[in-house]
């Protein structure tokens, strides 16, 4: 058998208010007047000068706000990409996601498409991007989805929803200041840091676990049950820990993989437009048969913080609409093979999860 040699983020700042080093850190990264560094930045920042105002832009930088609303489409980036070359007189010195997930992901893809040809659809998959990206840095406001640490970016497609995979993928630059987390409304809060912590369970409860993640997963469950469970940290004290949580989930399933909320989470997310944290904990709610110690938890800390999550979402689908759903479920096979081991097709059938999917 042979290892799998992943990259890793090879530059970090962690610091409460370290986002103010944003120009030090990139003044080196200029390649010259011409190739500008382009920020895109989460909208729900337009008119926030606190964070803007630390940007120094110079020559011809800019400053591009972007809607989190919808998760990142290929084709989203295509146009991106497209209004990034037409507006700069040379190749971007770099390229800086500030936001959630979604925006961390268009960072990465925009680098990537910046130097590969052709259409972004054409690189979601494992290892088809050919050459190395434009300088990307990644600043997270919003901690759970560990985009900020992985070696993938997940775009929705016209036929499906995939990451870019590749060693190209990964910042090459992250700035981790747990001060720009500090207005996440609470639902949000949980959405996304449930995320984190069904990579955890996912990863830990799954027959790819090994050394390697087991101790990053163990150290973000400890993380997420401290900050969601234990309710005697001081504010700050857990947006340090939920982001340090988010990095080592993310981290743990970089050598392993995450499993049955995630797979079928995809599935409403597809058809639905059902975002990622909520969907993954739409679905996680009802998979105690797969995970029984982490559903409970999961159903505690819900609790705790008055958590309301839609229900009968499917009710009104039509069989076809449900098969689509199992369709893009099912095409995930690595996730289930993680989940239930090499046989999992005995246990997982399309009768099965449409009756899971019926229950949400
Ligand atoms: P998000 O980026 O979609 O943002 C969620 C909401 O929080 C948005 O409304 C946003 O405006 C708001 N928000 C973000 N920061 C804020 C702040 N500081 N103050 C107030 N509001 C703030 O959320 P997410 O859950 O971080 O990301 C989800 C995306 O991440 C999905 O597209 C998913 O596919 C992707 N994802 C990627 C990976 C990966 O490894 N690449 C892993 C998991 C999820
Ligand atoms: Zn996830």
């Amino acid at each position: 058998m042979s290892y799998k040699n992943f990259p890793m983020v090879p530059r970090v700042i962690f610091g409460r208010g370290s986002f103010n080093q944003i120009n030090d850190v990139l003044a080196p990264k200029r390649l010259n007047a011409k190739a500008p560094f382009v920020f895109l930045i989460d909208d729900v920042f337009k008119g926030n000068s606190w964070i803007t105002s630390r940007i120094e832009l110079a020559y011809d930088d800019n400053i591009i706000f972007i809607s989190s609303k919808e998760e990142p489409k290929t084709e989203q980036v295509d146009k991106l990409v497209e209004h990034i070359i037409l507006t700069s007189k040379e190749r971007p010195s770099g390229i800086i996601g500030i936001g959630g997930g979604t925006l961390l992901d268009l960072a990465k893809a925009v680098s990537i498409m910046l130097t590969n040809e052709g259409e972004t659809k054409n690189y979601q998959g494992w290892d088809l991007v050919k050459n190395p990206a434009v300088y990307h840095v990644g600043i997270p406001t919003i901690s759970g989805t560990g985009a900020e640490v992985s070696r993938t970016t997940v775009l929705t497609g016209p036929d499906k929803k995939l990451g870019i995979n590749s060693d190209y993928t990964p910042f090459d630059q992250v700035i981790l200041d747990s001060e720009l987390t500090k207005d996440v409304p609470t639902n949000q809060w949980f959405y996304t840091g449930m995320d984190c912590f069904i990579h955890c369970v996912e990863s830990l409860k799954g027959t790819y676990i090994n050394t390697f993640s087991e101790t990053y997963g163990n150290m973000a469950f400890e993380l997420c049950k401290q900050v969601f469970l234990d309710g005697n940290l001081a504010k700050v004290e857990a947006q340090e820990k939920l982001m340090m949580a988010s990095w080592h989930g993310g981290m743990s399933i970089v050598y392993s993989q995450v499993g049955v909320a995630h797979a079928m989470s995809y599935g409403l997310s597809y058809l639905l437009g059902i975002k990622h944290g909520i969907g993954n904990c739409i679905v996680f709610y009802h998979l105690e048969e797969f995970y029984p110690e982490g559903v409970a938890l999961f159903k505690q800390m819900k609790d705790k913080y008055n958590i309301t999550l839609p229900q009968n979402i499917c009710e009104n689908l039509t069989d076809n609409e449900l098969d689509i759903m199992i369709k893009i479920a099912l095409s995930l096979e690595p996730l289930w093979e993680n989940a239930l081991g090499k046989n999992w097709k005995k246990t997982i059938t399309p009768d099965k999860l449409k009756e899971l999917y019926l229950k949400m």
